[in-house]
């Protein structure tokens, strides 16, 4: 019997690495690269690139999606100013998922997930209720996770050490890029 065919949504190459080896033992696993969060653009080049290399040592298709950086900015305008984990993030998870789920409609998979909910700075909860209100509206089924459970940052990390992964210092956006810069500026003042 054919594996079910899963759209994963991908938004950096370790976290990717580790979930596919996660869900490829039951899955028939493409990754769907869209993340208009990323900024600058030369970021989102180098994260892509990233995604596509894991993609091959995966041995899994990586679909892509447009990049459209200044409609996700006006989309998250109104909460520039919100902490990460704030209602800021929430719309940004919002505009990934809404655009896998429509792509997993339009490609006829037979469900999506995202590996988003692998990091320690993202809300699985938020993640899983935004997917589930997508994937209703697509008629596709979301396959709710929490991969950071079970060790699973940790097992990412080791992964993309070994494996010589780039890993970002921030979240993607420029808000977030700036809140790092910030709070290492303050540390260095520090007595
Ligand atoms: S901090 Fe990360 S999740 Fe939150 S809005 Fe920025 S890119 Fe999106």
């Amino acid at each position: 019997m054919p594996k079910p065919r899963l759209l994963v949504h991908v938004c950096c190459a370790p976290d990717a690495l580790y979930v596919f080896g996660v869900l490829g033992e039951t899955y028939d696993v493409a990754g769907f690269f869209s993340n208009s969060n990323i900024q600058p653009r030369e970021e989102y080049d180098l994260r892509l690139e990233e995604a596509r290399k894991v993609a091959r040592t995966a041995g899994v298709p990586l679909l892509e999606d447009d990049y459209d950086p200044d409609g996700w900015t006006r989309l998250t305008l109104k909460f520039k100013d919100e902490p990460e984990k704030g209602r800021r993030c929430d719309v940004c998870y919002a505009a990934r998922l809404r655009r896998t789920a429509e792509r997993t409609a339009r490609d006829g998979f037979d469900a999506f997930a995202t590996v988003m909910s692998l990091s320690p700075w993202k809300k699985a909860a938020v993640m899983n209720r935004i997917g589930r209100q997508f994937a209703a509206r697509a008629g596709v089924a979301f396959l709710e996770a929490d991969f950071k459970k079970k060790d699973g940052f940790k097992k990412s990390v080791d992964l993309s050490r070994a494996h010589g992964l780039y890993r970002q210092d921030y979240c993607g956006c420029l808000y977030s890029r700036d809140a790092v810069r910030a709070r290492a500026r303050t540390s260095r003042t520090s007595p």
